[in-house]
């Protein structure tokens, strides 16, 4: 790797959680040249997550967390353009903007983030279907919520579920359908996913599992779905949570090998030398599955950001930062540790009917992956000891003493 001069013209874009990171961890760094951030939505960058909790609560003041106030780009001498990259030209370094602006770089950042999946099925256009990714998005869905009687939540996933909570909160029914066997089923464990399934049954929503979306009816406006099974449901609000895609046009149509995300080598740069990517675009190989993954979280935003920032500073490693999840779907407080792969051996820590208790993932006798329901100290000693390479014995978590947040503190046996 040749070292970057302090000087470069750093151009990053897409202005979310990855790429704000980044131009704040480079300028932090001592990076002293321009730093141009691009992004295409109109407001000032902000946080996501609160979009599907906070920001839908009853009766709560809509909320809009900037991830950094407008100042702090001024102050950062940070160019932050509120406008659309079009074009990338890799052999002359610019990138073309929607305003007919052309910016010339040394070092590119890609932190283009995902846009939603869209639902392929008749009547997804409807009036009153919506999507949650943006602000305007989230305030759509709340003035929605606002006049809705009845909700279907199409897809089990992070997001569906977290506003299938909120709806319940509203006192709306809600209906959710799930074409897979459990909820989360592309991150969970079994156990923990049995554990939410009954959580929102019992928040008296109705979560439909094995059964998918085959037509959105109504005219004009949503009134209803019809299921895979056969069955009607009625709805005057639909949200779309079937996932995203990442965001990779420019980076395709600019030669780049993209699969599942902008493909990047262990320290998150592209072929091209003079490119990287961050956050929920960037696919990388990591370090703790032993796997190419994409990861979609604000641990890993952030991170990534961070991580480029340094190696644009000349401190080039691999990136092997532990990744980490939470999220609050009503009472429910989930945080998962490390990646759960399929075939992982899980071991419960705690019981399951008290609400509070652990799933600890190990691959080849070693953890993986904590998923903690309310136990918050199991969360931060999982983190420690991915971070530090430790494991229990699988076979020490079933004695009901042990405790993994004091396992964390123990000294490693020499
Ligand atoms: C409703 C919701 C709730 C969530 N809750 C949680 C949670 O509880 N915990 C958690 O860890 N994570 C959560 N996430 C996920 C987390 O927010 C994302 O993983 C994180 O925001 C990814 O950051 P990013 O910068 O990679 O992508 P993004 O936040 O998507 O930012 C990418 C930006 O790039 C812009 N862009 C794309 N293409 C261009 C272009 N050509 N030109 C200019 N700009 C462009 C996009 O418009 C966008 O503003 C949630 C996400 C959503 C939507």
């Amino acid at each position: 790797m040749c070292p970057r001069a302090r000087s470069d013209r750093v151009v990053v874009i897409g202005a979310g959680q990855a790429g704000v990171q980044t131009a704040a961890a480079l300028r932090a760094g001592g990076h002293d040249g321009p730093i141009t951030l691009v992004g295409d939505e109109p407001a000032l960058p902000y946080q996501r997550p609160p979009l599907s909790k906070e920001h839908l609560a009853p009766g709560a003041a809509p909320v809009a967390l900037p991830l950094r106030a407008e100042r702090f780009f001024v102050d950062q001498r940070i160019d932050l353009r509120r406008v659309a990259a079009t074009a990338l030209d890799r052999a002359s370094r610019t990138v073309a903007l929607d305003d007919g602006a052309a910016l010339p770089y040394d070092v590119l950042v890609l932190a283009t983030g995902a846009a939603n999946r869209t639902l392929p099925v008749p009547g997804a256009d409807l009036a009153g279907v919506h999507a949650l990714r943006t602000l305007p998005d989230a305030e759509a869905l709340r003035a929605g919520l606002s006049r809705a009687r009845s909700v279907l939540v199409v897809g089990a996933g992070f997001v569906g579920l977290e506003v299938a909570a909120a709806a319940r909160a509203h006192g709306l029914g809600v209906t959710v359908l799930e074409a897979a066997d459990r909820p989360l089923a592309r991150v969970l464990s079994r156990e923990a996913a049995d554990h939410v399934a009954e959580v929102h049954r019992r928040a008296g929503t109705d979560l439909r599992l094995g059964e998918a979306v085959t037509a959105l009816t109504g005219r004009g406006r949503v009134t209803g779905a019809v299921g895979s099974a056969g069955s009607e449901y009625r709805a005057d609000l639909v949200l779309v949570g079937t996932g995203v895609v990442p965001r990779t046009a420019l980076a395709a149509a600019a030669g780049l090998p993209v699969a599942d995300g902008v493909v990047v080598d262990g320290s998150l740069r592209t072929p091209d030398p003079a490119i990287y990517a961050v956050g929920d675009c960037a696919n990388h190989p990591s370090a703790h599955t032993g796997t190419r993954i994409r990861l979609e979280s604000v641990q890993n935003a952030a991170d990534q950001g961070r991580h480029v920032a340094a190696a644009i500073l000349g401190d080039a490693r691999p990136y092997s930062e532990v990744p980490w999840f939470w999220s609050h779907q009503g009472p429910l407080k989930l945080q998962i540790a490390g990646v759960r792969l399929p075939g992982d051996e899980t071991v419960l820590c705690g019981d399951p009917a008290t609400g509070r208790f652990s799933v600890c993932c190990f691959r080849d006798g070693r953890l993986a992956a904590v998923e903690s329901v309310d136990r918050p100290a199991d969360h931060m000693a999982a983190r420690r000891l991915l971070a530090a390479g430790r494991s229990p014995d699988p076979g020490a978590l079933r004695d009901p003493a042990f405790s993994l947040k004091e396992f964390a503190r123990s000294p490693v046996a020499a």
